[in-house]
């Protein structure tokens, strides 16, 4: 079925839904954006997106041309046109039309464009045997070239990981940041498990300060777990007992290999079964956070 595109200030259909080649977002990757989910047709942690989004345009003077107020009904909207009852949202601002120069002030007025559609999930064997992880070679942007708080258009960094995590035929890659330290997974944040403490690496160490990560924070600390964010390397990764990685799309999935090395005893381990569980209940309004 051909879906409603939300494009500036009203729904289209999807063939109407185009750009200008013009657009700084499609030129430069100026812009940024937003993976949200629906559950049961309730948008997830909407109110969270929507700050992230409106901060990440801060942070790139880019004017975003809707309150916070208005775009979260173009949202809403958007999904009840689709029909949308377990889906995935992408909401994205561009920079807007301007010349070809790097200038963005030469950009009129961003666009907003949302799409509400189903999800591609991985499939369910993955969650429950575990996934596979490399360590990738590329580097994590430096935090202080561009912040990782900021979720851009230009996701080349990550792709490159992404790049060699397929060569190796695994789903997903650990980017290091430029001291050596675990940053994040190429579109997840990534957890590990030692001696029943849960530790995270700090967003300073180059990753996206996600939602999925918020959210599961909060759960585990209801569980009366402790949780450490301090900078982590490539040993505690392979001497750790679980990892896990968390995001919008993937929940939260165990991980059972880096590097060819197995993790702990090579099942998805009992704190990510707990901690995937509890955010399941949550996501389906069965659970506080
Ligand atoms: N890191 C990166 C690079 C991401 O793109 C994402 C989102 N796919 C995440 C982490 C996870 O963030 P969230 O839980 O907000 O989806």
């Amino acid at each position: 079925m051909a879906l409603k595109i939300w494009l500036d200030t009203g729904l289209v259909d999807e063939k109407e839904a185009r750009i200008s080649v013009f657009d700084h977002g499609l030129l430069y990757g100026d812009g940024v954006f937003e993976g949200i989910r629906v559950y049961r047709g309730k948008v997830f942690e909407l109110e969270a997106h929507i700050r992230r989004l409106f901060e990440s345009a801060r942070a790139l003077r880019l004017t975003i041309p809707m309150t916070k107020e208005t775009l979260t009904d173009a949202v809403e909207t958007t999904v009840r046109a689709n029909n949308v009852g377990d889906g995935y949202i992408r909401l994205i601002v561009t920079r807007g039309v301007g010349t070809l120069g790097l200038n963005p002030f030469t950009c009129e007025k961003g666009n907003v464009i949302i799409i509400a559609d189903t999800i591609q999930l991985y499939p369910q064997e993955l969650y429950e045997k575990g996934m596979k992880v490399i360590s990738a070679t590329t580097v994590r942007n430096h935090p202080l070239a561009l912040p990782p708080q900021v979720k851009s258009l230009n996701y080349l960094n990550n792709i490159l990981a992404k790049i060699e995590a397929l060569d190796n035929d695994v789903p997903e890659a650990i980017m290091y940041n430029h001291e050596g330290y675990v940053a994040e997974a190429t579109g997840d944040n990534v957890f590990l498990v030692k001696n029943s403490v849960v530790y995270a690496p700090p967003v300073e160490a180059g990753s996206l300060e996600g939602i999925t990560r918020a959210v599961v924070m909060r759960l585990a600390r209801r569980e009366g777990l402790d949780i450490v964010e301090k900078n982590l390397t490539r040993y505690d990764l392979y001497v750790c007992d679980e990892l896990f990685l968390t995001g919008t799309a993937a929940e939260v999935i165990g991980v059972v290999q880096i590097d060819g090395r197995v993790i702990g005893d090579g099942t998805v381990g009992p704190i990510t079964r707990l901690l995937r569980e509890k955010f399941f209940r949550y996501a389906h309004g069965k659970e506080q956070a």
